[in-house]
């Protein structure tokens, strides 16, 4: 192919895929709606695709800017002069990389515990099952969908010593609202516990919200925080920052092996030869729009996230699930339609909503994270959204067939073949006559199903679907 063709190509591709700017896809991307930063942000991509961060003696110009990166972090979260930092390639790396320095600051604990709220991040869970860590996971108040103090207290009584991490969201993905870190903080400093705050999606955000409870470093007893740049910072894939309150937290990320023939690896990172274009990236976004533009990004995002929020309440039928700490807002919908039908609605409009399934007998919601780029079209967002509500109620709630909800309770995921799996995702919707997969155009009917299967059943059949997605 000639590099016309290729491009040709590519953008053929691309054509399919869910728009990344224009502030209507509200999950998976972030638009600042500043067409400089992006691509100040593409070609600073470019320049450093080829460079390697695994030596950062070999490739100073990464070794700068990620201390550039993690100084101007240390500032905004109030951390001490001593605070330090690593550039990761997204948020679930920062979290693994806390939890394995927890553990491993930790070595004569045999059987390692993590205690976390159960709206934490699952990238928690991943971490913990990477690392042989156990989570335990605190119920949230059901009110405020907020962490539970006491009920954290009476987990940290329950495993002592073996807990080598505590963990918080500021704010958690689901609901959008900082937990109670002050409190949290208190418990774990009174038994000199790690205490990680995730603010993978809050930590470029919350510097600039007036109002907001303190989460950052300037709680005594944070001991580390993950905030994604890929996400509110509004740089390209690939970047986050995972900072420690003191360099004796970091020790414990370190991977170095001599081990072997070649050169001596030493990692501070998962990654070991990686892009030095994320960073590149990301800092040139950083350094373009610098804090008196995220100001403003942020001021605009928070506006036009409180406006949707209170226009959503006023929609009939609909409901904010809890008012919103930050840029993200859960919407819940009452029984006379369904959030699957809904975001399918929204979805034929141009406006893609995550629903987000039932959880531990709460219904089902859907997920709206507002960008800057977002917040001017707040108006035609709750005009489309109440359209969608009347076409819903019309079409009334998705009902799981009764026969198919009892095979989809009584299955044990753990006894299924290969070949089971293909008949159950037919039977789902997610895969044709022949077995091949398709991702249907109106996921409601799956989404419904897959709501009303246990947790377990719905990885197993995600995992399949995503296998036979994969085979070619
Ligand atoms: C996005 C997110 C993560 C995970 O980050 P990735 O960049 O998707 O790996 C973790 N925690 C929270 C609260 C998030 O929003």
């Amino acid at each position: 192919m000639t590099p016309d063709d290729v491009i040709a190509r590519l953008e053929q591709l691309r054509a399919r895929d869910l728009p990344t700017h224009g502030g209507r896809t509200l999950a998976y991307v972030y638009d600042s709606g500043i067409a400089e930063a992006d691509e100040l942000g593409r070609r600073a991509l470019a320049m450093f695709g080829a460079t390697n961060g695994l030596d950062p003696t070999a490739f100073p110009s990464l070794l700068t800017m990620e201390n550039d990166l993690v100084a101007l972090a240390r500032d905004l979260f109030h951390g001490a002069p001593e605070a330090v930092g690593t550039v990761t390639s997204g948020g679930t790396e920062s979290i693994l990389l806390a939890v394995k320095a927890a553990r491993d600051a930790h070595p004569h604990v045999t059987d390692p515990v993590l205690v976390a709220p159960t709206t934490i991040h699952p990238a928690f869970d991943k971490a913990a099952h990477y690392l042989g860590v156990h989570i335990v996971k605190v119920d949230v108040d059901p009110h405020t969908y907020r962490a539970d103090p006491a009920a954290t207290e009476a987990a940290l009584d329950v495993h002592g010593d073996r807990v080598v991490l505590v963990a918080a969201s500021a704010p958690s993905y689901a609901h959008g609202v900082v937990d109670p870190i002050g409190d949290i903080a208190a418990l774990s400093s009174a038994r000199d516990t790690r205490f990680h705050v995730d603010a993978c999606i809050g930590g470029w955000v919350l510097p600039w919200v007036e109002d907001a409870a303190p989460w950052d470093f300037t709680v005594p007893g944070v001991t580390s925080i993950s905030a994604d740049l890929h996400k509110y910072a509004y740089s390209p894939k690939g970047v986050s920052l995972l900072l420690h309150a003191h360099p004796s937290g970091r020790r414990t990320q370190f991977f170095a092996s001599a081990d072997w023939p070649g050169y001596t690896m030493l990692n501070s990172t998962v990654q070991s030869t990686k892009s030095g274009g994320p960073l590149a990236a990301a800092w040139a976004v950083v350094q373009y729009l610098g804090t008196d533009g995220y100001s403003r990004l942020v001021a605009t995002a928070i506006e036009g996230t409180r406006a949707l929020a209170a226009g959503v309440d006023d929609i009939e039928h609909l409901h904010v699930v809890a008012p919103p700490d930050s840029t993200l807002v859960a919407i819940g919908a009452d029984d006379a339609c369904d959030v699957f039908t809904l975001s399918d609605l929204m979805l034929e409009h141009g406006w893609l909503v995550q629903p987000q399934m039932g959880f531990r007998g709460g219904p089902a919601t859907m997920h709206v994270s507002v960008s800057a780029a977002t917040a001017a079209s707040v108006p035609e967002f709750l005009r489309v959204l109440r359209g969608c509500v009347s076409d819903a109620v019309a079409a009334g709630p998705i009902v799981v067939d009764a026969s198919l909800r009892a095979v989809a309770e009584s299955i044990d995921p753990a006894t299924l073949d290969d070949t089971t799996f293909d008949g159950l995702l037919q039977l789902a919707g997610l895969a044709g006559e022949g077995g091949e997969v398709t991702a249907p155009a109106r996921m409601a009917p799956v989404n419904a199903l897959l709501d009303v299967a246990p947790p377990a059943l719905r990885e197993a059949l995600l995992i399949a679907f995503l296998d036979r997605l994969t085979r070619g």
